[in-house]
C-alpha cells in the first residue's frame, strides 16, 4: 500500500477519493468538520458524526457516566459550531456490554440531556445494540445559510491564525484521570477532558462574520488540525510557540509534574476551541465585538503564509527546529 494512504488520514482520504463522484454539485462531502446538504434557496443542513470508543477514547473507570454523555454529545455540537451551524437534531447510536447497569445508563443520559437541554438541541433517534466495550456513535445534524458555512479550505496568505481558548488543558487532563486530584488545578484540567465546552453560540457568531475565512475544531492537536486547513487551503502557516494560550492551571500542574506545558499545548487533543483564519485588517474589529459578547478573546498565535501545507514552529520570529505531530489513530507503520 501506498505509505500516504495508511494511517486514519490516509484510510479516510482513500474514501473520500472513491466516493467523490458520487457527490452532488453544492454538496460538500468528508473533508471537513460537517457535511454540507444544500436543501435549496439559502439554507444548508450539515451533519456530523463521531464515535467514542471505551478504552480508545475513554476508560469506563475513570470518567462518570454523566461526564461520557455530556462529551458523547459536546464533541458533536463543536464540529457542527466549527462550520458556523446552528445546533438542530442529534441521534445517539449505542453498544453496551452486559455489565453496564441501570445506574450507569440513566446517569450517562442525564449528561446527554443536560447538554441537550443547554442548547435546545432533541435527541431525534439512535440505535441500541450489545457490545463487547461501549461504543458511542452520535450524529448531529446544523442548519446554515450558505454564505455563513465556515469550511476549512478558505485561508489565505496573511490572515491572522486563532483560537478560542486555551490548548492543552484537556491533554494534561488525560494524564492525570485515573489518579484522585490533588488540587484544584488537576481538578480542572480533569474536568476540560471529561466535560469539554463545546464553542456553540461562538461558532454561530463566528459564522456571521465575513472576515473569518476558514474555521475548525481543535479535536486532534492544533499540529495536527492546523494541518488540515493548510492542506485544504493550499497555504502554510508561521506559529509563535510563546503565544499559544496556556492556562495558569495548566502551567502550574506542568511545573509540579515535570511536564512540558507547551508541547502538550500542541500536540494534545480534545480541547474542542475552534481554530480560525482571520481577515488581518478586520482582526481588531472583530476581537473587540467577540470580546463584547463572550467576554473573551481570540488568541492570535500566528498567520497563514505562501507555501507548502507545513507549520513553522516560531519563536521571537525564529523557526525553532521542531517537529510536532497531533494525535492519529492507527499512525503509519
Ligand atoms: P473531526 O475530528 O472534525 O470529527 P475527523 O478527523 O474525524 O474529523 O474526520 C475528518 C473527515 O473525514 C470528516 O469529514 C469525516 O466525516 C470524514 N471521515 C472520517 N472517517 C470516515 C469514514 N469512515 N467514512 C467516511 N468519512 C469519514
Ligand atoms: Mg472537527
Amino acid at each position: 500500500m501506498n505509505r500516504k494512504k495508511s494511517g486514519e488520514f490516509g484510510w479516510i482520504a482513500q474514501i473520500r477519493e472513491r466516493f467523490a463522484s458520487l457527490v452532488p454539485a453544492g454538496a460538500v462531502g468528508i473533508g471537513d468538520d460537517g457535511a454540507v446538504i444544500p436543501l435549496g434557496g439559502d439554507r444548508s443542513t450539515i451533519v456530523t458524526t463521531d464515535m467514542l470508543v471505551e478504552d480508545v477514547h475513554f476508560v469506563r473507570a475513570a470518567i462518570s457516566p454523566r461526564d461520557l454523555g455530556h462529551k458523547s454529545l459536546a464533541v458533536n455540537l463543536s464540529d457542527l459550531a466549527a462550520m458556523g451551524a446552528e445546533p438542530a437534531a442529534s441521534f445517539l447510536s449505542i453498544g453496551l456490554p452486559g455489565d453496564v447497569d441501570e445506574a450507569w445508563k440513566d446517569s450517562f443520559l442525564s449528561g446527554y440531556q443536560e447538554l441537550s437541554s443547554k442548547f435546545n438541541v432533541p435527541l431525534l433517534g439512535g440505535d441500541t445494540a450489545a457490545a463487547d466495550k461501549i461504543v458511542i456513535s452520535v450524529t448531529a445534524l446544523g442548519t446554515a445559510p450558505g454564505e455563513r458555512i465556515k469550511r476549512r479550505n478558505g485561508a489565505r496568505p496573511g490572515d491572522v491564525v486563532c483560537v478560542t481558548g486555551p490548548l492543552g488543558d484537556s491533554a494534561g487532563g488525560l494524564l492525570l484521570q485515573s489518579q484522585t486530584p490533588e488540587n484544584e488545578d488537576e481538578k480542572r484540567l480533569i474536568a476540560a477532558h471529561h466535560r469539554p465546552k463545546p464553542y456553540v453560540r461562538e461558532g454561530v457568531w463566528l459564522g456571521r462574520q465575513p472576515a473569518v475565512h476558514a474555521m475548525m475544531d481543535v479535536s486532534d492537536g492544533i499540529a495536527s488540525d492546523l494541518h488540515h486547513i493548510l492542506e485544504e487551503s493550499g497555504v502554510a502557516a508561521r506559529i509563535e510557540l510563546d503565544r499559544l494560550p496556556i492556562s495558569n492551571a495548566l502551567r502550574r500542574v506542568a511545573v509540579a509534574k515535570g511536564w512540558d506545558a507547551g508541547k502538550l499545548a500542541v500536540t494534545g487533543g480534545e480541547d474542542y476551541v475552534l481554530l480560525l483564519a482571520v481577515q488581518p485588517d478586520a482582526y481588531d474589529d472583530l476581537n473587540q465585538n467577540y470580546n463584547s459578547e463572550f467576554g473573551t478573546e481570540l488568541f492570535p498565535v500566528g498567520e497563514i503564509v505562501t507555501g507548502d501545507p507545513v507549520i513553522e514552529w516560531c519563536r521571537g520570529g525564529i523557526v525553532q527546529e521542531v517537529e510536532y505531530r497531533g494525535f492519529e489513530h492507527f499512525f503509519e507503520k
